[in-house]
Order: structure tokens, then C-alpha cells, then sequence
């Protein structure tokens, strides 16, 4: 017998939410496969009688700009985040992360809601968009919703979203304005696939030599990808010096959880990448922050 009785390809989020609903066993929304498929077949996801395939939903695949800022659809394959101007001028971070997550097959078919659904505390992609202020358009069979990406968690490996009931359309994210950037960088073992060591995303405000507002995530530091609230006060108001990176990494070292784990790397050394990651993340966007040129910003759709 198959892994799975049923596999039915949906052509609206509507059509998608009914085959969810009207399946007589467990049912699973499925994007490019590159989590769930390797879950089914190792036995780490209980059996699945149906799959709903979310892929051919031309809103799910959409990336565009819109009154209210970016939109990238839940099921856009994450090799067309990578490559897409406006991703790649108004969120550099999510872009940047992106472009590490596996190799060119996985990016392929991968997509950034399957990477937030899956719901791992250091997801590349989950993380660039916590730190870039995302919002997650939620489809059920009542209407739709927004809601912050941070919120989207549960524990490891655990999203807050009914798997039966709801899926993630899209994201919507903030326009990039003059004086802000955005930066992502991560360590992984140097064979490793999958998840890092660990990673970082910064969005920051630069006006002159001030950053004036900022945004951290970086993962793993607790059991849900998270942001470094204590970090950025510390940098907030202050230029990119030594001492003000000083004192934020001592805030990042006292509020980031960070576990060893056996497979990829034990606390301590996870701290002591915190601070390379600290730095560069946080200089890479400060930089780039101080050569924004309006001229620059693309306005079509990709
Ligand atoms: C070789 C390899 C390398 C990898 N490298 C990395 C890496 O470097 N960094 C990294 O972060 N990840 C990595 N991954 C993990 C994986 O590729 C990503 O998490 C990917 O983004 C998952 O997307 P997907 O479309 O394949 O999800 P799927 O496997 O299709 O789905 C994953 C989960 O999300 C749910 N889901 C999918 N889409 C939605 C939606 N729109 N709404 C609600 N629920 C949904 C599914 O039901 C399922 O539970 C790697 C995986 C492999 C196999």
C-alpha cells in the first residue's frame, strides 16, 4: 500500500480547505514535499490518507507589490524568492536566506510556507521573516486572517495552525523605505544539510550615524524561531561600534537559549558564533542601510 490513499491537487485555496475538510482520514496540506515526504517516509509523521497539493493556486504562487506592502505567496518556489527583484530590493534578509536553504533541486520545489509551517526553531526562511515584521494571511473555511509570523508557533517542530482546517495563503511584508535594510547570515556544518547551527536576520533604520529602529531573530535560541528583544534595545539609538555590539551580544548571551545538540553543535560553541553572527549580520545591514538610493527601488511586479 501507498504512504498516502488520496493525493488531490487543488485550484483554489477553497477547493484546498474542502478536500482538507471532506477527507475520511488525515489529511495534510503538501508544497514542495521537502519536510512532509521525508516525515511519511522515515515515520516521524503519523500515516496521511490525503494530500492536498497547493502548488497550482495562482495566488499561493503570486509575488507582488500591493497597497499594503509585499506580498509572497505561500507556495512561490523558494528559487523564485531568491531571484525576484522585489524580494531581492525590499527584503535582502528573506532573500539572502533563501538562497542557502538546500541546493538548487530543493529550492525548486521548496516553498516558504511548507519552511514556516514545519515550524523549526532555526528555519531559515521563518526567520528572515520575523526579523523583516511579516504577517501571514491565514485561510479557513470562515474567512481569512492575518497574523504576525511569531505567532505562528507552538514548540518545536509544532505551528499553531490547524493542519485539517487552515493554510498559510501568503506573506505580507513592509516596504523597504530610504535608510533601511535588512542582512541574513548563518553557520552551518560544513557537510550539513538542512538546519543551521545557528542563524540570524537583521532589519534595521539607520538615520546618519543612529540606528533608530531594529528588529533580530536568530534561531536556534529557543524552542520557536524568535526575536532578540533585549539585543536590539541594546543597539537601538546607538551606531554600529565596537561597544555598542559589545554590549549587545552580552544581552543576546543572556536572553538566547541556547541547547547543545548531537547532531550539530554544543551550546557553547553556538555562543561563541554569536558573536561573528552578531557582528557581521548586524554590519552587513547597517552598511547596506547607509546606501539605499530611492532611484533604486523596483516597481513591477516579478
Ligand atoms: C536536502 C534538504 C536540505 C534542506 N535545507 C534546508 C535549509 O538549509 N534551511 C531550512 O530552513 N530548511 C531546509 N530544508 C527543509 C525544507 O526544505 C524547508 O523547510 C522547506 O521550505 C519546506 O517547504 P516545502 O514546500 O517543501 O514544505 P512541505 O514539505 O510541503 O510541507 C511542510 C509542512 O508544512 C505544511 N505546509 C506546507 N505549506 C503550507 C501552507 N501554505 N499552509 C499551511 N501548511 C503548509 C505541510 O502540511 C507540512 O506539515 C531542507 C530540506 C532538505 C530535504
Amino acid at each position: 500500500m501507498g504512504r498516502w490513499q488520496v493525493y488531490h491537487i487543488a485550484h483554489s485555496v477553497a477547493d484546498a480547505l474542502d478536500a482538507l475538510a471532506r477527507a475520511p482520514g488525515p489529511a495534510r496540506v503538501i508544497a514542495g514535499g521537502t519536510d512532509l515526504l521525508l516525515d511519511i517516509e522515515q515515520g516521524r509523521h503519523p500515516p496521511v490518507h490525503t494530500l492536498v497539493d497547493i502548488t497550482r493556486i495562482p495566488e499561493l504562487t503570486a509575488i507582488a507589490l500591493r497597497p499594503d506592502g509585499l506580498y509572497i505567496g505561500a507556495a512561490a518556489p523558494l528559487s523564485r524568492i531568491v531571484t525576484s527583484p522585489l524580494v531581492v530590493h525590499h527584503a535582502q534578509a528573506l532573500a539572502q536566506a533563501c538562497a542557502l536553504i538546500g541546493g538548487p533541486q530543493v529550492r525548486n520545489v521548496a516553498t516558504l510556507g511548507g519552511n514556516v509551517a514545519h515550524a523549526l526553531p532555526a528555519a531559515d526562511g521563518a526567520i528572515a521573516l520575523i526579523a523583516l515584521d511579516a504577517t501571514a494571511e491565514i485561510a479557513d473555511r470562515r474567512g481569512r486572517r492575518c497574523q504576525p509570523v511569531a505567532e505562528l508557533y507552538r514548540g518545536p517542530g509544532r505551528s499553531a495552525l490547524d493542519p485539517q482546517g487552515e493554510l498559510i495563503v501568503g506573506f505580507h511584508l513592509p516596504l523597504r523605505r530610504e535608510g533601511q535594510a535588512s542582512a541574513f547570515r548563518r553557520v552551518m556544518r560544513p557537510q550539513g544539510v538542512a538546519i543551521a547551527i545557528l542563524n540570524m536576520a537583521v532589519w534595521l533604520e539607520r538615520q546618519g550615524d543612529v540606528i533608530t529602529a531594529i528588529r533580530i531573530a536568530a534561531g536556534p535560541t529557543g524552542p520557536v524561531p524568535r526575536r532578540l528583544t533585549a539585543t536590539e534595545q541594546a543597539l537601538c539609538g546607538c551606531a554600529a561600534t565596537e561597544t555598542a555590539l559589545a554590549e549587545a551580544l552580552t544581552a543576546l548571551l543572556a536572553e538566547a537559549h541556547f541547547r547543545s545538540s548531537p547532531h550539530r553543535s554544543s551550546a557553547a560553541y553556538r555562543r561563541h558564533l554569536a558573536a561573528v553572527l552578531l557582528r557581521e549580520t548586524v554590519m552587513a545591514a547597517w552598511d547596506e542601510a547607509g546606501s539605499v538610493r530611492a532611484e533604486a527601488v523596483p516597481t513591477v511586479a516579478s
